[in-house]
């Protein structure tokens, strides 16, 4: 891999961070008892900014504003419109400030620049876009029942949602979040990823100045101590949660206490599946970026590449090439494609696996080491011949770790493919349509792309079979997490 020395383009500048403090109930306020805790730099392992470390009492004081937002404020009796056109609104100081947005990502999280810019925040700007455009748009049925009644049924707010969210992506899973949990009408409690608070503030900022009333949107930033507080809280209604499935065990367990409803996003160890008649030149760019896009830190990475035998070692030969042309180094670097890992444990745990694939005796054909001495940076790193049972074919690893699994035939494939506790994404290249059909409908996943990969949608339904998830976001689906449906029946006698 190269190591991106002398850029074309400028580099770009960091940017001031303008919001160090936590939202609770329309005001910028410090932990009660005072503590905070640093966020870093992972490319330079510099410090960037100490913000307040909530404890379950900062939870308290948030969820009791937001309770009284929903119960007292204006917000769930709103128009309809006028909240999707908050959210628009929301969508345009975000596009105005899109690149100090892309800028911050890239300081707080340490992903290029170029990807901040061009992936993460239109991603953001669409999803908000979106569902401010839904906002006037959910409503119940008319039922024919039996008897002289008349039932009709509507969708109310489900009340306080308490969000939680991880540091891959920090803008979009705000976004995410946010969206359908706000035009619907309801309220929000959010924790950001204690790795990457500083763009989820600075956009709540944002939503202020949209003039989203008080309390309606309130961020408490810390560790998993605070998201626990949340989702024991007795008065918050709903947890949302994307991050890992064991912390969402713990959620589960703890939520159980007051029957919170729950959605998931969780992990996963996604096949990409590539058969001796694809457009090769398109699947090799498909499988570079599937896995390595994020420095490898996405739930839906293409982790498990099965390689059909015929084409196999041409195939992982040309991958390999192009997984060495990848430029690490500076985030701020335009020219820049990969980044460090987000922090010195993800960094750890990454090499760990590393390791472990190498003893077990997979044949590691580039990479496999840490690239320099400062930042979290890990060469992109390609492990062939990995056999079903190893850690590495079985675990999420979310970093640059792609394991290359040969194959014979589609049965054998498909099969091997299930053979997962995880079910979010899958990907098929072929030319052959109806081999593209057999694999999508046989293969257990919430998302298969054909052809693709990583194509993402405001529109289009995203989520988890099995241990990946529960429920779905995005598109008209993640409205349903949002909303309880009420059945009313009036007799006409
Ligand atoms: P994580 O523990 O699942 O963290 C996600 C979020 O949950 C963070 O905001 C975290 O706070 C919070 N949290 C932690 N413990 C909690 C608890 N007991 N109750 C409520 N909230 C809690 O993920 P991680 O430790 O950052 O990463 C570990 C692994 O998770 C990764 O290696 C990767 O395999 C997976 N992961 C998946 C996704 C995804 O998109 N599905 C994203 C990130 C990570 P803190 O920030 O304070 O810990
Ligand atoms: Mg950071």
């Amino acid at each position: 891999m190269s190591v991106s020395t002398a850029p074309k383009a400028a580099k770009i500048a960091r940017p001031k961070v303008r919001q160090t403090k936590m939202l609770i109930g329309g005001e910028w306020v410090d932990a009660l008892n005072g503590e905070t805790f640093t966020t870093y730099h992972p490319a330079t392992e510099e410090k960037i900014a100490d913000v307040p470390r909530a404890t379950a009492q900062d939870v308290d004081r948030a969820v009791k504003a937001a309770r009284k937002a929903f119960e007292e404020g204006p917000w769930p009796k709103m128009d309809a419109r006028d909240r999707g056109r908050l959210l628009t609104k929301l969508a345009d100081l975000v596009e105005a400030h899109l690149p100090e947005l892309a800028a911050l990502e890239s300081l707080d999280n340490g992903k290029p620049i170029t990807d901040a810019t061009n992936a993460d925040l239109p991603l953001v700007v669409d999803c908000l876009r979106y569902y401010g455009g839904w906002a006037d748009k959910v409503h119940g049925q008319t039922i024919p029942i039996r008897g002289e009644y008349f039932c009709y049924t509507s969708r109310e707010p489900v009340g306080v949602c308490g969000q939680i969210i991880p540091w891959n992506f920090p803008l979009l899973m705000v976004a995410w979040k946010w969206g359908p949990a706000l035009a619907t009408g309801n309220t929000i409690v959010m924790k950001p990823a204690e790795q990457t608070p500083l763009s989820c503030l600075r956009m709540a900022e944002l939503a202020l100045e949209a003039g989203f009333p008080p309390g309606v949107i309130n961020v408490i930033t810390g560790f998993g101590e605070a998201g626990a507080a949340l989702v024991k809280h007795p008065d918050v209604d709903k947890i949302a949660f994307t991050g890992s499935t064991e912390t969402a065990q713990h959620i589960m367990r703890d939520a159980s206490q007051t029957l919170k409803r729950l959605t998931f996003e969780l992990g996963g160890k996604s096949p990409n599946i590539v058969f001796a008649d694809a457009d090769l030149d398109a699947a090799i760019a498909g499988a570079e970026f599937g896995l390595f896009f994020n420095q490898g830190q996405c739930c839906c990475a293409g982790s498990r590449l099965f390689v059909e035998e015929k084409i196999h070692e041409k195939f992982v030969g040309r991958l390999v090439e192009r997984a060495k042309q990848r430029r690490l180094g500076d985030p701020f670097d335009p020219a820049t494609t990969q980044g460090p890992q987000v922090d010195k444990d993800q960094f750890d745990k990454i090499m760990d696996y590393i390791g472990r694939g190498k003893k077990a005796g997979a044949q590691c054909v580039t990479g496999g080491d840490r690239e320099g001495t400062t930042g979290f940076f890990i060469q992109p790193t390609v492990f062939d011949n990995v056999t079903d049972d190893m850690d590495i074919a079985t675990d999420e690893i979310f970093g640059p770790v792609l394991s290359v699994l040969p194959f014979k035939d589609i049965d054998e494939v498909v099969e091997r493919a299930n053979k997962t506790l995880y079910g979010l994404a899958a990907a098929v290249w072929t030319r052959d349509v109806a081999k593209a059909h057999r694999v999508a409908k046989s293969v257990r996943a919430g998302t298969v792309w054909i052809n693709c990969y990583d194509v993402f949608d405001a529109a289009a339904p995203f989520g988890g079979f099995k241990m990946s998830g529960i429920g779905r976001e995005l598109g008209e689906y993640a409205l349903a997490n949002y909303t309880e449906v009420k059945t009313v029946t009036m007799s006409l006698k």
